[in-house]
C-alpha cells in the first residue's frame, strides 16, 4: 500500500521559493494600500498591523489544527494534503513551505473577510499586511528550523516546540510562532515535558 508521502508527491510542489516570489509583491501593495485615501503611518495603522499579526498566530494554530491534519477519504484531496507528507518526511525540503495554490486563495480570502468586517479597503489591507508579515516569517523560521541546526535562543525555542509536534506528539504543539494558542486551547506540551529535548535522531 502507498504511502501518504507517495501519494501526495504525485502534484508537483513547486519550487519553494514561489512564496519569496509571489508574496513580497502582495504585502507591498497590500502596505501601499493601507496608506491611500490621505492615511498616514500613524498609531492605529501600528495597531491594524499589530492586529494582523496577532490574528496570523490564530490563523497558524487553526489551520494547523484543523486543516492541514485532516486525512481526506478522497485520492484526490489526500494528493493535496502537503502536510501529512512533511510529517512523513520532515527532512524533505519539498514540503517545507505551503503551496501557492492554497496561500494565496486563502490569503484572498482573508482580504475579503477582513474587508467586510472593516467596512473599508485601507484598514482591512493594514491587518492583512501583519497577517502577511507573520505569515511570510513563519515560512522562513519553519524552513530554518527544518534546515538547520543551531541558531539563537529563540530559533532553538522555536524549534523544540514544533520537533515536539513532529516528533513527540502530533496532537500538540499546533501554534508554531507562539504557544500561546496551545496554552489557551489546552494543546500545550504537558508541564514535565516542558524542559525535555525532542527524541534522539530527530532533526
Ligand atoms: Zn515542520
Ligand atoms: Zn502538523
Amino acid at each position: 500500500m502507498r504511502t501518504v508521502s507517495e501519494v501526495v508527491r504525485e502534484v508537483p510542489t513547486g519550487p519553494s521559493l514561489g512564496v519569496l516570489l509571489a508574496f513580497p509583491p502582495v504585502l507591498a501593495g497590500a502596505l501601499w494600500l493601507s496608506l491611500r485615501a490621505g492615511r498616514v503611518p500613524g498609531w492605529r495603522w501600528i495597531a491594524e498591523l499589530g492586529g494582523g499579526l496577532v490574528l496570523w498566530t490564530l490563523i497558524e494554530y487553526l489551520g494547523h489544527r484543523f486543516l492541514f491534519h485532516l486525512v481526506p477519504r478522497a485520492e484526490w484531496l489526500l494528493r493535496r494534503q502537503q502536510h501529512l507528507a512533511h510529517h512523513q518526511a520532515p527532512n524533505d525540503p519539498a514540503f517545507f513551505v505551503i503551496p501557492l495554490w492554497l496561500s494565496l486563495p486563502i490569503a484572498a480570502l482573508v482580504a475579503g473577510i477582513l474587508r467586510l468586517l472593516t467596512g473599508a479597503w485601507a484598514p482591512a489591507a493594514a491587518i492583512l499586511s501583519g497577517v502577511l508579515a507573520g505569515y511570510l516569517a513563519y515560512e522562513l523560521i519553519h524552513y530554518a528550523i527544518h534546515f538547520g541546526r543551531g541558531g539563537g535562543p529563540l530559533l532553538r525555542m522555536w524549534r523544540r516546540h514544533h520537533l515536539y509536534h513532529h516528533y513527540r506528539d502530533d496532537t500538540r504543539c499546533y501554534g508554531f510562532t507562539t504557544s500561546l494558542w496551545d496554552v489557551m486551547f489546552g494543546t500545550a506540551r504537558p508541564r514535565r515535558q516542558r524542559r525535555s529535548r525532542p527524541a534522539a535522531g530527530a532533526a
